[in-house]
């Protein structure tokens, strides 16, 4: 029997990067995998036949992770068409970067509703389900900058702490009911998001890495993995980061 045999789990923003890495992840232990992406559907529809020849069930569903509403209506849909939910990974996130003093309202908004918000949005719609069965593991993608702050990443880094805040906190609400909620903080991860550093901006992450490489998709989602499974029933209200000795 594989680890995640016959669980249902749901992945915001799994087009590409992390989110695809985790989604795969769970499949191949046997996780059932819905899934959200905003613009990516040729890349969506190709994960979602990736999923399915791995022999689980698998939805795509385009969103804005940011939207209340429409978060409701995915994960009812989610519920009623797999017949139950029991990992909810929060990946979905962008990054809108400037010093504070150049950085504008829009962008401050846009980074804490996609980062942070949607978590709330997913959360809200998740936990009567997880309620009602008394199980649930709810993993939510933060990220190093979210303790340490970051020049360039107030948003970033205040809706990752953000995140941190409401991780512990649903921990504390539904443990008792069976539910636990981590946070998993990547460090720096090869992924879309960071193709954009400069060389320069690269060697210097690279040179505070003990294990002198970046992190990719993987490393995360066996983390990831960890959490969802039985292997973690006493893990819970927990910032646990993947980020090769970066940050300690
Ligand atoms: P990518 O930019 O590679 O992928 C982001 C994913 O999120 C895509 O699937 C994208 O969909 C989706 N997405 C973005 N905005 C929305 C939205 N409004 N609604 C729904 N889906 C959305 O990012 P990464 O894979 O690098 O990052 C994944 C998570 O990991 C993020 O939360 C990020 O903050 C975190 N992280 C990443 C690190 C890194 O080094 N890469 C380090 C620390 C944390 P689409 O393809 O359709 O645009």
């Amino acid at each position: 029997m594989k680890l995640l045999e016959n669980k249902v789990a749901f992945v915001s923003g799994a087009s590409r990067g992390i989110g695809k890495g985790i989604a795969l992840e769970l499949a191949k232990h046997g996780a059932h995998v819905a899934f959200t992406y905003r613009n990516s559907q040729t890349e969506a529809e190709a994960i979602e036949k990736e999923l399915s020849a791995l022999g689980v069930k698998a939805k795509a569903y385009q969103s804005n992770a940011a939207d209340f509403t429409q978060t409701q209506t995915i994960v009812d849909d989610v519920i009623a068409t797999f017949g139950g939910l029991d990992i909810v990974v929060n990946n979905a996130g962008i990054t809108k970067d400037n010093l504070l003093m150049r950085m504008n309202e829009e962008a401050w908004d846009e980074v804490i509703d996609t980062n942070l918000k949607s978590v709330f949005n997913v959360v809200k719609a998740a936990q009567r389900q997880l309620l009602k069965q008394r199980s649930g593991s709810i993993i939510n993608i933060s990220s190093v900058v979210g303790k340490s702050g970051n020049p360039g990443q107030a948003n970033y880094a205040a809706s990752k702490a953000g995140m941190n805040g409401l991780t512990k906190s649903i921990a504390k609400e539904l443990g008792s009911r069976g539910i636990r909620c981590n946070s998993v903080a990547p460090g720096f991860i090869e992924t879309e998001m960071t193709h954009g550093l400069t060389e320069e901006q690269k060697k210097l992450w690279l040179e505070n890495i003990p294990l002198k490489r970046a992190g990719s998709p993987q490393d995360v989602a066996n983390l990831v993995v960890f959490l969802a499974s039985d292997m973690s029933t006493y893990i819970t209200g927990q910032v646990i980061n993947v980020c090769g000795g970066m940050q300690t």
